[in-house]
């Protein structure tokens, strides 16, 4: 049996060492991530644990035992800086090497950040890791006012916690409506119906010049693209993720904003496998190459990779599925909406019960959106792709 090494212990590298046992993997197994943490799950950073319900420990998806006890060697802290594939061996920051028979990279993604004047003052934060939300909660613990940057899941999930904790909270968003990336106007105009209720002050189709700060070095502002500053105690930056596929670039393999997989999750060398955040790949499913960001995702393209590395091929296919918790709103969503030509709303947002959108392209259920309406979120994850007709969700 050989040696398998896991770079990135995140949901993905984490999936990838637990289903290789799982899957009767008698070989060695390794799993390498530089944050100071065993793997963790990073919703509830945005959601409850930021809200400070939860403590670090219950965000571990297992406890330190599982790993000692299915012989998966752990080293976190430390990164992996280059990969030598004619050798078959990883360079660390700590000057060590590892070598490898076969390699899976799920490296995730790292947030976007903006190149403007006094992007690098205190305060102006982003968020992924258990270290960020450590950064803004000084801030989060005293009465404030928090700006957010950038109107999808992340700024508005923030955006619902700031709110709870007592803060004033803006939003400035360079789109005209929010999370427009992702959903249909119908539900950008009940979000932000819901986030304006909730006292969150919301500035659409507004664009940034940069942050203003005081004479400590700490973030005072944010200014607008009108030269107007928009005061706060706290910057937070959430206009998306980039893909950590430079490890892999470097190395030769092809990347193209993600590292490219085939349905098995095999990377251009076929002894180096990829999952998660990280990848891009081609789903039949939607006809075009997609980069997905959801523990969905992470979950399941690892275990195809481990299927993969235990000589059980799969083709990873999947109807993606996500979720977003703002205030006492579910939002579930199942499939892409992107390419849409119609859709149909069910049940009726203004009501305050649950209602869903259905996106159609050609007659055919591509994607569904679920507010407060599990049922039609899990039927819909089964109902991808074919005709819809009215009872092929349930009414609302
Ligand atoms: P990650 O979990 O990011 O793990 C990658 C790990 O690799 C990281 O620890 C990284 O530091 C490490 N790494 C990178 N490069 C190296 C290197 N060279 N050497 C060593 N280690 C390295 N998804 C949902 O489905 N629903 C949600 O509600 C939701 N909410 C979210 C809220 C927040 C605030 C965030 C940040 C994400 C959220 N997501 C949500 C997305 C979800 O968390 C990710 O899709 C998932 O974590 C991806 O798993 P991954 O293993 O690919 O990447």
């Amino acid at each position: 049996q050989d040696r398998i090494v896991i770079v990135g212990a995140g949901q993905a590298g984490a999936q990838v060492a637990q289903s290789l046992r799982m899957g009767g993997f008698e070989g060695e197994v390794v799993l390498i991530g530089d944050e100071p943490h065993p793997p963790y799950q990073r919703p509830p950073l945005s959601k409850k644990h930021l809200a400070g319900a939860i403590e670090d420990e219950a965000l571990h998806l297992r406890p330190a035992a599982f790993y000692e006890q299915n012989r998966i060697e752990c080293r976190f802290d430390v990164k992996v800086t280059g990969i030598d594939r004619a050798a078959r061996e990883l360079a660390l920051s700590d000057g060590e090497t590892v070598s490898y028979d076969r390699l899976v990279l799920a490296t995730g993604t790292r947030p976007r950040t903006l190149s403007l004047p006094g992007a690098e003052l205190a305060g102006v934060v982003s968020l992924r890791t258990i270290a960020d939300v450590e950064a803004m909660r000084p801030v989060l613990l005293r009465p404030g006012r928090i700006a957010i940057v950038g109107a999808g899941y992340i700024g508005l999930e923030v955006a619902a916690v700031a709110r709870s904790l007592g803060h004033e909270v803006v939003v400035v968003e360079a789109q005209d409506r929010v999370m427009k990336r992702v959903v249909s106007p119908a539900l950008s105009a009940f979000f932000e119906d819901l986030h304006r209720k909730n006292g969150v002050e919301l500035m659409l189709g507004t664009g940034i010049s940069g942050f203003a700060g005081d004479e400590t070095g700490q973030v005072r502002g944010v200014l607008l693209a009108d030269g107007q500053e928009i005061a706060c105690d706290l910057a937070l930056v959430a206009v998306g993720a980039a893909p950590n596929d430079e490890l892999a670039a470097a190395a030769g393999l092809d990347v193209d904003d993600g590292i490219l997989v085939d349905g098995a999750g095999q990377t251009s060398d076929p002894a180096i496998y990829a999952a998660g955040d990280c990848t891009r790949f081609f789903s039949g499913r939607y006809g075009r190459s997609i980069r997905l960001e959801s523990v969905q995702n992470a979950i399941d393209q690892a275990k195809a990779v481990a299927a993969a590395l235990t000589g059980a091929e799969e083709d990873y296919d999947p109807v993606p599925w996500f979720w977003s918790d703002q205030y006492a709103i579910k939002l579930q969503i199942a499939g892409l909406s992107d390419g849409y030509d119609e859709t149909r709303v069910v049940g009726d947002p203004a009501e305050g019960g649950g209602f869903y959108v259905a996106y159609l392209a050609d007659g055919r259920l591509i994607a569904a959106d679920s507010v407060n309406h599990p049922r039609s979120h899990m039927m819909a994850r089964r109902a991808i792709g074919k005709p819809f007709t009215d009872d092929l969700l349930p009414a609302a």
